[in-house]
């Protein structure tokens, strides 16, 4: 073996023992007797070493590439992202001494700066989300350096039917359940990827659950979904980080995905802010809406008399957005009155339980 080829494979074997001192993630069964017979299951994917589900795909994304050749011992990463893929990847470029730069829009929460910062990343902040494409591909040409592209290869670089994804994992855990096959899957999407693993597993394991994608405003995913038009373009961006997207990204696979729904921010944050109590600790927005869509499917399950599971995940906690979603001043300004939404949760859910 060549000098290349060595470091490549001391590369992958970090990365492999990096894996092995890991853990799975919990499958938290949330305590909501007030739906009668039906169970609601979070994948709680904000345990991973750098608190988020995006640990998953930045281990994917770096294997993806050093196997495809794309990452020498000295090529600068870089990565266009809305701060979660950032601190996961820059955790994994530290763990094989690569240098790391992030290039993300400037509306990104502090916490996730710090957060990259502390892995020994850099962070190049632009005016919006449109822009963060561009800069990556010019900031890799420029320094010599490979662009790891989440929203393109997020669903490639994932494995979807050998035993080492997410789909698999909520699978074999739900294995004692009641109801061990989902009616539903519910999950947001930023990059798609982990709707794709999830969507693709459940059709290769010829299993009945449907796949529900909630999109949060100003997102065209939805748009999409409904038209199959690729060229869409939302230049307001969304106020939900990690999900929603200004384009129609390459990772996103419309195909693999049974229903979706839109979700708008108020209700996002109230249903963010109802979860967190339930659980008794704060979680991210994305959460928020992932929990509103499973709201949704169980009263709808409800009506039609249907009883069965639904699993969503918990996708990051809630201590990297105490500076907005979980500040009452920044919510009002920002997102608005959600009094009206909290309410209706409140409501819905005292008005099932005395039926
Ligand atoms: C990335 C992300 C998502 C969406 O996951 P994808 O697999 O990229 O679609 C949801 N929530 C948060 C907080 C994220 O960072």
């Amino acid at each position: 073996m060549n000098h290349q080829r060595q470091w490549v494979s001391a590369a992958i074997a970090k990365i492999q023992a990096d894996f092995q001192r890991s853990a799975d993630t919990h499958l938290i069964k949330v305590d909501l007797p007030q739906l009668k017979g039906i169970d609601i299951y979070l994948k709680d994917e904000s345990t991973h070493p750098t608190g988020s589900l995006k640990h998953r795909l930045a281990r994917s994304l770096f294997l993806y590439a050093l196997c495809n050749g794309n990452i020498k011992e000295d090529t600068v990463i870089v990565e266009a992202s809305s701060g979660s893929t950032a601190i996961s990847e820059a955790y994994f470029a530290r763990l094989l001494g690569l240098r790391f730069i992030a290039v993300m829009a400037k509306s990104t929460s502090i916490q996730k700066i710090t957060e990259i910062k502390r892995y020994g990343g850099e962070c190049f902040l632009v005016d919006s989300t449109n822009l963060i494409y561009a800069e990556s591909e010019r900031l890799a040409k420029e320094l010599n350096g490979y662009y790891m592209d989440q929203f393109t290869n997020a669903e490639r670089a994932t494995d979807w039917r050998g035993n080492n994804n997410i789909a698999d994992s909520i699978f074999i855990q739900m294995q004692h359940e009641p109801h061990p096959v989902p009616t539903h899957i519910v999950m947001s999407a930023g990059t798609g990827g982990t709707s794709a693993t999830i969507g693709r597993y459940i059709r290769y394991h010829q299993l009945t659950t449907e796949l529900t994608v909630v999109d949060p405003e100003n997102s065209v995913f939805y748009d999409y979904y409904l038209t199959g038009d690729k060229q869409l373009i939302n230049g307001k961006g969304s106020l939900i980080e990690g999900i929603g997207r200004p384009r129609v990204e390459p990772s996103f696979i419309a195909s693999v995905i049974d229903n979706m729904l839109c979700v708008d921010n108020k209700q996002s944050i109230a249903a963010m802010l109802w979860t967190a109590s339930l659980l008794g600790r704060k979680v991210g927005a994305s959460t928020g809406t992932n929990m509103f869509g499973v709201l949704k499917l169980a009263q709808k399950m409800i009506e039609q008399g249907q009883t069965g599971s639904i699993v969503t995940l918990m996708c990051d906690r809630g201590e990297r957005y105490t500076n907005s979603y979980y500040d009452q001043q920044w919510v009002a300004s920002n997102i608005g009155d959600i009094s009206l939404q909290q309410d209706s949760i409140t409501h819905y859910l005292a008005k099932i339980t005395n039926e």
